[in-house]
């Protein structure tokens, strides 16, 4: 079975808040993407009454037909879909006062359900309203149990789906386990790590991918792997050899090119690298292109993701992101700033690779110390040049976007939540 408390807290929460059955407490819930706080404020704003009506919820006592009804009390009842007549105990009213018959009512259900809907409406032709769960359910049951379990299952996912605090984690094969983030207001822009390890982007359930916003890094992950004209323009503008100076050219060969002066570069993503390789891979060098399976190193996956979004905001991407007009004096600023971060970053993490895997058994407790405040610089250039992006960079573009804080550990770990 689902575990299915958070859901029905929320639930009963408005249910006892409006005083209204479930399948309309879901219905407005869903209609507010799941958020109590929406729903505080549209209530203190707009009063219970709009705020319904708003979410399409019909509510038995405000439908004159069942007023109508109450004041006959017919023992007999013409169903308008099968145009059958029949006993009033063998049909059912919905809260917006439409009744069928019961056959016809389950037939419908079973149909909306084996279509993946998850909020059945009424079968009166232009009426809204939301049928009742627990009729839905107690008709299915009778005939289609199968289909009433879906119907279930059905729910959950909504609950996951339509509910921004909650996504699945994005690993393949699927962990099966959703992650919810606990603050309300910027869930979107944040990173998480799933128990199972993989740490995404809780934005666009990418791999995590900062200091690059989301619609950069889509643009960037659909180029081709290996792209010549990025990585050209990358070496050519933002990067040339970061020893000195001078740009770089690659002749055939693998992915290690090294500059005139000596110093190594990965050609996948324009970082330094240290002179060990293999065609697979550069030793102690892991970018998205050029994977390696080790440890990462402080501060080595921003900077090659900053080369992604330095290509798509200085214009490498065919003017894609433009900047604003007026602000072209603010950009060149900006983008000193910017370059001479991930220069000093570059350094700093090619500096600290080396010391990594250089062989000093007779100082390592020196060495150790040595690498951890190196490790700490590199943080605060990091958490400097994520700053600068979101601050600086980033509200500079016709189109505003955002990125998460810098984690010098990586993303959150997330609590899981539910499991499937
Ligand atoms: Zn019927
Ligand atoms: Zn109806
Ligand atoms: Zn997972
Ligand atoms: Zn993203
Ligand atoms: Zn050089
Ligand atoms: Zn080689
Ligand atoms: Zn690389």
């Amino acid at each position: 079975m689902y575990p299915l408390y958070p859901q029905q807290q929320d639930l009963s929460a408005v249910m006892n808040l409006l005083n209204i059955k479930q399948h309309a407490a879901r219905t407005l819930l869903i209609h507010h993407r799941w958020k109590m706080h929406c729903i505080y404020d549209h209530l203190d704003r707009k009063g219970r009454g709009r705020m319904l009506t708003e979410a399409c919820i019909v509510l038995p006592e405000n439908n004159s037909m069942s007023a109508a009804g109450s004041r006959t009390h017919p023992t007999r009842v013409t169903c308008n879909v099968c145009f059958e007549d029949l006993p009033i105990t063998e049909a059912s009213t919905m809260d917006c006062g439409h009744c069928f018959c019961n056959d016809c009512w389950t037939e419908h259900f079973f149909a909306s359900i084996n279509s993946g809907c998850k909020q059945i409406r009424c079968m009166e032709v232009n009426c809204k309203a939301i049928c009742d769960e627990d009729m839905v359910r107690r008709l299915v049951d009778q005939k289609y149990p199968a289909a009433s379990k879906r119907f279930s299952r059905l729910l959950l996912e909504s609950y996951l789906e339509d509910n921004d605090s909650v996504k699945w984690c994005p690993s393949a094969p699927h962990c099966g386990r959703a992650i919810q983030v606990a603050a309300a207001g910027d869930e979107r822009h944040s990173e998480v790590a799933c128990p199972c390890g993989v740490a995404f982007c809780f934005s666009c359930t990418a791999p995590a991918h900062s200091p690059c916003p989301c619609p950069m890094w889509e643009k960037w992950e659909a180029k081709s792997h290996g792209d010549a004209d990025s990585v050209k323009w990358i070496l050519a503008n933002t990067k040339s050899c970061p020893r000195c100076s001078k740009p770089i050219e690659k002749n055939g060969g693998c992915n290690l090119v090294q500059c005139k002066c000596g110093q190594c570069l990965c050609w996948l993503c324009g970082a330094p690298t240290g002179k060990e390789h293999t065609w697979e891979r550069i030793s102690g060098h892991s970018c998205n292109r050029y994977k390696e399976e080790e440890e990462e190193e402080a501060g080595d996956k921003p900077l090659s993701r900053s080369y992604a979004f330095a290509y798509y905001m200085f214009d490498g991407g065919g003017g894609e992101f433009e900047a604003h007009p007026a602000e072209r004096a603010s950009l060149a600023v900006a983008r000193n700033l910017f370059e001479d971060q991930q220069q000093q970053l570059e350094h700093h993490v090619e500096h600290l690779s080396r010391m990594l895997a250089a062989d000093v058994p007779e100082e390592v407790a020196v060495a150790k110390q040595d690498a951890v405040n190196l490790a700490k610089i590199v943080e605060a250039i990091c958490g400097k040049m994520y700053r600068c992006i979101q601050d600086e960079l980033l509200p500079l573009l016709v189109q505003p976007m955002s990125i998460p804080a810098y984690r010098p550990d990586g993303p959150d770990k997330a609590e899981e939540f539910v499991r499937a």
